[in-house]
């Protein structure tokens, strides 16, 4: 059994309540350890071990901060193989993935942000003719809150983390209850790399308690959420009177929009990706597939014909293009949309069935899914599924696929397959998203704004903007 503990003030201590929860391995369905129940005690010990750190790490040096952020990189990436295999374990996703994606990523955050605070620079205006000088001083906010999802665990959660401890904060931290293992193992790296105790303070537990307990603390005043648009809306609700800062990165059901003048076979490979990469569990999957009706036919038989030859596998196997899903809930929640489109009178023109990996029976595998829509209205086009299911549909003319693309109640990301500038001018300021890509998928630069509109979120994460966001700017006046 592999049992985690809670990370507060340097140590790790069981819960007070010694409530703990099963952690299952989604490769086989067994429970292979047990996580903090934690309640809202332990979140209030994690928040005043992080209000007694704030005073000395805020007043640490922006080359002092920055050594160790990019110390806690470094160890990331020394620990590259024993962070990726826990990630797989823990999530189902291709051990592959982890190695390449998850691990390397969670590490260029620490070290990304590490670099950024030390160009971090505010702004100062002179009042011209009234012997006057404004500067701004953007000082830490104090304890904040930082909240991940499961789908990318160590990734997002230190997509958060990090440019909240670069600008001088001390964070009280929860991951998904569903996949807390790199985020423990975290708590070792930091002390490693000498963070100080109670800079970051990371309390294991169920959303709907521990997670609760954190966005209701009054000192806590700020909270950095991605997940779903549903518990977003919730977290609003709650922080509102408390006037928290809030920046809230939230569900997509994101178009993939591809005309015929584009390189056909780029588009291809890249759209299989942009479908299936981790099971479909990434808030960027282009789950909306609209295809230009000249090459709709075409497009249908090598789009499946690919997607037939993705291996759905046991994660630790290097042949696995596509592991398991993350938890049987979420296994029986995209199965019930595959019912629902049929119900909805759409084809189903590839997969749609659970998969039984030899060894592995009790896995949460599903085979990739494509489904055909005649309405982009109904259900399976409108909701997030958040797991390996698209749909097609094809269009013809720019304004009707504009149309649909923006006619969801989401707003996160956008691609777009063309050669044609001045269509591409048009689609990147029209379509409603945060995020749009053109002729390539999630090529990220992480200085770019990152978040969405809409139902998607509030917000932007990424680069200066989340120096910004940790940060509370104060005008200073000086008459002289
Ligand atoms: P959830 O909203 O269910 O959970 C996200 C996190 O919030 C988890 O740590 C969860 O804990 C916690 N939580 C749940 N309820 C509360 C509460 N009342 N108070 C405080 N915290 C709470 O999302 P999922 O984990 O299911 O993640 C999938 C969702 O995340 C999808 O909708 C996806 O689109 C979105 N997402 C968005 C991204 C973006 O950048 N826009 C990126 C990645 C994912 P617990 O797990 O214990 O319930």
């Amino acid at each position: 059994m592999s049992n985690i503990k809670n990370f507060i003030n340097g140590n790790f201590q069981n819960p007070i309540n010694n409530n703990w929860i099963d952690n299952y391995n989604p490769s086989n369905g067994d429970v292979y350890g047990q996580i903090p129940n934690s309640s809202s005690e332990d979140v209030e010990e994690a928040f005043e071990a992080a209000k007694s750190a704030f005073s000395q790490w805020s007043q640490t040096t922006l080359e002092e901060r920055s050594r160790i952020l990019i110390r806690i990189s470094e160890l990331l990436e020394e620990n590259l193989q024993r962070f990726a295999e826990a990630e797989s374990i823990d999530n189902g996703k291709p051990l592959s993935l982890a190695k390449t994606v998850d691990i390397p990523r969670a590490a260029s955050n620490f070290r990304f942000f590490g670099n950024a605070i030390t160009q971090f620079a505010s702004e100062s205006h002179e009042s011209v003719g009234q012997n006057a000088i404004n500067y701004t001083l953007r000082q830490p906010i104090g304890v904040v809150g930082c909240i991940s999802p499961w789908n990318l665990p160590l990734y997002l959660f230190t997509w958060k983390i990090a440019p909240a401890l670069a600008t001088g904060n001390c964070v009280v931290a929860k991951p998904s209850e569903v996949t807390p293992m790199t985020a423990y193992m975290l708590g070792e790296i930091c002390n490693e790399a000498g963070l100080p105790s109670g800079v970051l303070n990371i309390v294991h537990g169920l959303g709907s308690s521990t997670g609760q307990a954190i966005i209701e603390h009054p000192g806590i005043k700020a909270i950095s959420f991605t997940g779903g648009t549903a518990t977003g809306a919730h977290i609003a609700k709650v922080a509102a009177p408390m006037f928290k800062k809030l920046s809230l990165e939230l569900g997509g059901k994101n178009p993939n929009i591809i005309f015929a003048d584009c390189d056909y076979d780029h588009m291809l490979a890249t759209t299989v990706r942009s479908s299936f990469a981790n099971q479909g569990q990434i808030c960027l999957c282009g789950s909306r597939i609209f295809i230009e009706a000249s090459i709709y036919d075409k497009f249908k038989a090598d789009f499946i014909d690919k997607v037939k030859q993705l291996n759905v596998g046991h994660p630790s196997e290097k042949s696995t293009d596509i592991g398991a899903l993350v938890s049987k809930p979420h296994l029986e929640k995209v199965k019930s949309y595959i019912e629902i489109a049929k119900a909805e009178g759409a084809n189903i023109l590839y997969g749609g069935k659970e998969v039984t990996v030899e060894g592995f029976e009790d896995g949460y595998y599903l085979q990739p899914t494509v489904i055909e829509v005649h309405n982009d209205e109904c259900r399976v086009n409108q909701e997030e599924i958040f797991g390996p299911v698209v749909t097609l549909m094809p269009f013809t003319t720019e304004e009707e696929v504009l149309t649909m693309a923006n006619k969801v109640k989401y707003g996160l990301s956008a691609t777009l397959w063309t050669n044609n500038l001045t269509r591409t001018m048009k689609f990147s300021s029209k379509l409603e998203a945060g995020i749009v890509w053109v002729n390539t998928w999630m090529m990220r630069d992480l200085r770019t704004p990152f978040g969405g509109v809409k139902a998607s979120g509030v917000g932007r994460e990424g680069g200066f903007e989340a120096l910004r966001f940790f940060t509370e700017p104060k005008n200073i006046c000086i008459k002289y």
